[in-house]
């Protein structure tokens, strides 16, 4: 290919995205994510604290509207708590992810936050042990007042998915709100100086190849230093119950991509993802170098509903370690 992978075009990633053969695009997405991040593999805590939500997105599992989903709201301190053991358990990331729920004000969530930030990381053979953990928030739109206060408790990064670039589409999906709104959000985040981190579903009821090709590009224009994406998985509580789930195949395709037009970038793979591909041998190979661990406490676990899927109990210390050795089983470093 003549154009520097970082500058493809949109006709060049749809004609990508529907390869015959793509693995060689898997092997230089892998060889880029080498090249610029190295060979380590990022495990963030997540914790799913809220799933109480204003809004009515109608592929979300957490929209206000499903009445079937029982509620539930982690207390300040149970949040703090977990990550600590999170953190104790060498996690160096804590995610704060939550329905938009006006309860966690910016203040009380701000308080979390610092009380998080009072917490070393601590284990031993890392070099900058003592430092405080990182925290990525993953909890809606918030306006800029907000985003500023959370910024100055020292939250470090922001986590919120574009969904789709598509105006039409996204119109279509949200009943309440605008992609406009969510895209000023994202640039608000990038201005204060979190870390950016946006993303996208595959797979969604009316998307083509020509959106996704520019869901990626707008990762770029976003200057994302994060992006998730994961291909959509129907929910039956929703009003996309009968709608048919997103291609894992194509899900890992838009990874490869995004590894290639951002070598940088922090690229999860994605919970939904992992449920739709199984036991695939090794989800990072062809971009991916992040993986976030559900940290959540079993009582709200299987509440926190965004689509259905059957996660096992969590246990904090025995997970991560399982899942660094199953890292550096294929060749690769937990962090
Ligand atoms: N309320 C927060 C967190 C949302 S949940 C926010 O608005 O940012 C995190 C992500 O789950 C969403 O950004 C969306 O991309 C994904 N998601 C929601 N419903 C899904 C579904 N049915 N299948 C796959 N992913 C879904």
């Amino acid at each position: 290919m003549m154009t520097p992978t970082t500058q493809l075009n949109k006709t060049e990633i749809v004609k990508l995205l529907s390869l015959d053969d793509f693995s060689s695009v898997y092997a230089e997405a892998d060889e880029v994510r080498r090249k610029a991040v190295g060979d380590v593999v990022h495990l963030r805590a997540i914790i799913e604290f809220s799933n109480i939500c204003k809004r009515q997105c109608i592929y979300c599992g957490l929209n206000r509207d499903n009445r079937q989903l029982q509620r539930f709201r982690m207390s300040p301190d149970k949040i703090v708590e977990v990550a600590a053991k999170a953190v104790a358990a060498g996690y160096r990331t804590i995610v704060l992810q939550s329905g938009e729920d006006d309860y966690f004000t910016a203040e009380r969530l701000g308080n979390i936050v610092r009380d998080i930030k009072k917490l070393k990381v601590g284990d031993k053979l890392r070099m900058d042990e003592g430092d405080a953990p990182y925290i990525t928030l993953s909890c809606g739109e918030r306006n800029r007042e907000e985003l500023k206060s959370l910024r100055e408790a020292g939250a470090d990064r922001y986590l919120l998915k574009h969904e789709t670039a598509n105006t039409k589409l996204y119109e279509s999906l949200h009943p309440c709100g605008t992609l406009e709104n969510r895209l000023n959000c994202l640039k608000t985040i990038y201005d204060l100086g979190y870390e950016t981190g946006s993303g996208f579903m595959i797979g969604l009821p009316g998307q083509t190849l020509e959106m996704i090709a520019e869901d990626l590009l707008l990762l770029k224009k976003l200057s994302c230093k994060m992006a998730g994406i994961g291909p959509f998985i129907s929910n039956p509580k929703t009003m996309l119950a009968r709608a048919p789930n997103g291609d894992p195949e194509l899900a890992r395709r838009a990874v490869a991509i995004a590894r290639l037009l951002l070598p940088e970038a922090n690229l999860p793979v994605t919970t939904s993802l992992s449920v739709l591909s199984g036991s695939m041998k090794n989800p990072f190979t062809g971009g991916a170098n992040v993986i976030m661990k559900k940290v959540t406490p079993d009582e709200y676990k299987s509440a926190y509903e965004i689509y259905p899927a059957d996660f096992a109990r969590t246990d904090i210390e025995a997970d991560r370690r399982n899942l660094e050795e199953t890292i550096r089983s294929y060749g690769r470093q937990p962090l």
